[in-house]
């Protein structure tokens, strides 16, 4: 039978376990397999069977360069192309592709963020191919997905600590399963990213210089609609965005990305795209491929694809919901199961979550900590600034009987009754989805919503499988301590004792409330509301011992970390305060000045012809004061920024733009807001949200 187009297409351009097992002989695949599923040492003999056949792939697919495809600091994706051609010495060519230049490359790091950690070693880095990750075909480049590390082995990306923190999450984990009697031969973790993003028309963002420089944007008055009639969300698709969506699934799909789902959000002319989920960095992977996709495709229909968290105030900004769950051999370890024992595992896992949470709520929210972010948590229209898990009607019931239930009868564990057996069915049938809370167990795996649509989800993920690998050894710790103790009373009191101890963390009301955040005070929970308070975490002695203990980032490493998200931030906020000072100065002002010119003419003229009116001349002197505040204004905003940028180290350079660079650019931005309504519309340098959020 003919298969159908998806199928036929379906990863066409990726360098598939099918490819590798058509084009490598037997003991070369079985020997690659080993090391991809087992973290063998990869041997150069390997490599070079492996970068021949898959430059023989490449070839045929039309591509004539490859690149090692890599997550420096700033999050984004790199790459510099080197085409397979090499001179035969008689003019001609071959086109070759080494195992040596499979396996590892040396980019110029200079010029990527280290956080200051190369300059203590050495200036080279490296590019080391990451085999878990298949390789694929990107206009014309073969690219090889890589680590990017120093000459000494630190990490100077995203990928290395993600990586690391799979191999400790799997380590502990097992030890866990063993305990229940299970052997897998690989844990894993698996992620769902849902990708928000915006569309506008590419004539209205070539206009908004905001826009091409800071990906949102810094003035504009709320549009005469906002988001209130709410029928935007899963409404039906605009043509032209249809013909996008089309054209972005064809292309992923052929890269092998698994995209599912596509709908419109919440917000006028913002969107979603869900992939089925994957294995944890492959789904990372995937989805910063997704987002580099969808960039460029916008352009082939008119149109920009706007990531930022918060491209336009006054509707909602976009996330990118982080779904997390663990699986053994492909079993989800949070999926309730059928049977009680099974109900014991799964609370087992269940509590180590919690706990993980209650323990690294500061590191969590340290993970999704950025300028751009800042602007959507606890803005009533993502998840708070404040950690705290959702359980939901079914689950929290159980948690609550449990903490209740202080003393385990022996009984009781042996027959492992936990007085739920409707658990199971009702946790598939549970529905109900708090839309507010920040990580929310949704029946069969968590829901992380704080991160925002233009992160690499590499942060969240190295906290939270670095936080479990933690529990899990705490769980096996518990149970050796009492092995005299029958494992399923000590398993059922662990379980107990933790949600107990973690109670605090659970929360299952509205998490948008002032109540909550009154009440999560009360608790003793952290509410780190920007991203200099957020970052603190990465320099906490226990968090450092925690990165240490399991071997994902060395203090030098944290710190460089540190560095790097606070410089990044304060490049930030510089650059949209200078981006504000100069349109204030050189767009706005001109424009609101030529209107009142233009208006005080006319009032001029009509005076000689004995006619005035109020309005007009009121106007011309609202105009006219109005250019005032705009211009000093902006020379406070000015201020404020040099202020910022003279501060001698990151961290202060941040408390200052969080303390007076934003307010300066709040108290600008609204003066030039005010006066929008009341400019001409063919005056107006920019377009307006109105424009710009409604277009057909
Ligand atoms: P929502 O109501 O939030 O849209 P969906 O059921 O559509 O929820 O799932 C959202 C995302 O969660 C999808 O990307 C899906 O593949 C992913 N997902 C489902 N199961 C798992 C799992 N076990 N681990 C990780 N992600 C998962
Ligand atoms: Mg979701």
């Amino acid at each position: 039978m003919a298969k159908d187009k998806v199928s036929a297409e379906f990863g066409e351009l990726l360098f598939t376990d099918a490819d590798m097992q058509e084009r490598l002989p037997k003991p070369t695949y079985r020997e690659l397999m080993q090391v991809i599923k087992d973290g063998k040492a990869l041997d150069l003999d390997i490599a070079n069977e492996v970068a021949h056949a898959m430059k023989e792939w490449a070839l045929e697919k039309g591509a004539t360069h490859f690149t090692h495809w890599f997550q420096p600091l700033t999050g984004i994706t790199s790459e510099k192309h080197d085409s397979f051609l090499t001179p035969n010495g008689d003019g001609t060519i071959l086109m070759a592709f080494s195992g040596k230049e499979l396996v590892q490359g040396e980019p110029d790091a200079s010029s990527f963020p280290s956080g200051g950690l190369r300059a203590t070693f050495e200036a080279r880095g490296y590019t080391v191919w990451d085999p878990t990750s298949p390789a694929f075909i990107k206009d014309e480049v073969l690219c090889i997905p890589t680590a990017f590390i120093s000459y000494t082995g630190e990490a100077l990306d995203k990928k290395t600590p993600l990586l690391r923190s799979q191999v400790a999450l799997e380590a502990q984990a097992k030890r866990v399963l063993a305990l229940f009697g299970r052997e897998p031969h690989r844990v894993t973790t698996t992620i769902g990213p849902e990708q928000e993003y915006f569309l506008i028309k590419e004539s209205d963002y070539a206009a908004r210089p905001d826009l091409i420089l800071t990906g949102r944007t810094l003035f504009g008055c709320a549009p005469v609609k906002g988001q209130e009639l709410e029928e935007h969300y899963f409404g039906a698709i605009r043509p032209t965005v249809n013909e996008f969506m089309k054209e972005l699934d064809d292309e992923l799909w052929k890269l092998g990305i698994p995209a599912k789902t596509k709908h419109n959000e919440v917000a006028p002319c913002q969107h979603e795209l869900a992939p089925i989920f994957e294995e944890g960095s492959v789904a990372i992977d995937d989805n910063l491929l997704t987002m580099e996709k969808m960039k460029l495709l916008a352009s082939h229909h008119g149109l920009v694809c706007l990531q930022h968290e918060k491209p336009f105030e006054y509707v909602n900004g976009s996330g990118k919901h982080n779904n997390w769950s663990i699986s053994a051999d492909g079993r989800n370890l949070l999926e309730p199961g059928p049977h009680p024992e099974d109900n014991l595992q799964f609370l087992v896992f269940l509590a180590m979550l919690v706990a993980a949470v209650d323990e690294h709520a500061d590191l969590m929210r340290m993970s999704v900590a950025s300028a751009g972010n800042d602007h959507r948590l606890g803005a009533n229209e993502a998840p708070p600034a404040i950690v705290s898990v959702f359980l939901g009607d079914a689950l929290s019931p159980v948690v609550d009987a449990l903490i209740k239930k202080e003393s385990v009868e022996a009984a009781e564990a042996t027959t492992i009754d936990l007085g739920i057996p409707q658990l199971p069915p009702v946790l598939q049938d549970n529905t109900d989805r708090n839309r507010t809370s920040p990580f929310a167990f949704t029946g069969n795996k968590f829901e992380f919503r704080m991160p925002g649509s233009q992160q690499n989800l590499s942060d969240p993920n190295v906290v939270l499988n670095t936080a479990v690998a933690e529990q899990c050894e705490r769980f096996v710790d518990y149970v050796a301590a009492r092995s005299d103790e029958p494992f399923l009373t000590v398993a059922m009191r662990f379980v107990r004792h933790t949600f107990r101890d973690h109670q605090r963390i659970i929360f299952d009301g509205n998490g948008y409330s002032s109540e909550w955040e009154e009440e999560a005070h009360r608790r003793g929970l952290p509410n780190l509301k920007t991203t200099p308070d957020a970052l603190a975490a990465l320099m906490d002695a226990d968090n450092i011992a925690l990165f240490e203990r399991y071997g994902v980032l060395t203090e030098a490493e944290l710190h460089a970390r540190f560095v790097a998200k606070a410089e990044q931030y304060a490049k930030l906020i510089n650059i949209e305060a200078n981006c504000m000072v100069d349109m204030a100065r050189r767009l706005y002002v001109p424009a609101i000045s030529s209107y009142a010119g233009d208006l005080a003419t006319a009032v001029a003229a009509k005076a000689e012809l004995g006619v005035a009116s109020k309005a007009e001349k009121a106007l011309v002197a609202r105009l006219t004061s109005g250019i005032d505040a705009v211009w000093h204004l902006a020379d406070e905003l000015e201020e404020a920024a040099s202020k910022a940028s003279a501060a001698t180290n990151p961290a202060e350079q941040d408390m200052l733009c969080r303390d007076e660079v934003i307010a300066a650019m709040e108290a600008l931005r609204a003066e030039v807001d005010a006066l929008e309504p009341v400019v001409g519309d063919r005056w107006w340098p920019v377009p307006t949200y109105n424009t710009m959020l409604y277009y057909v």
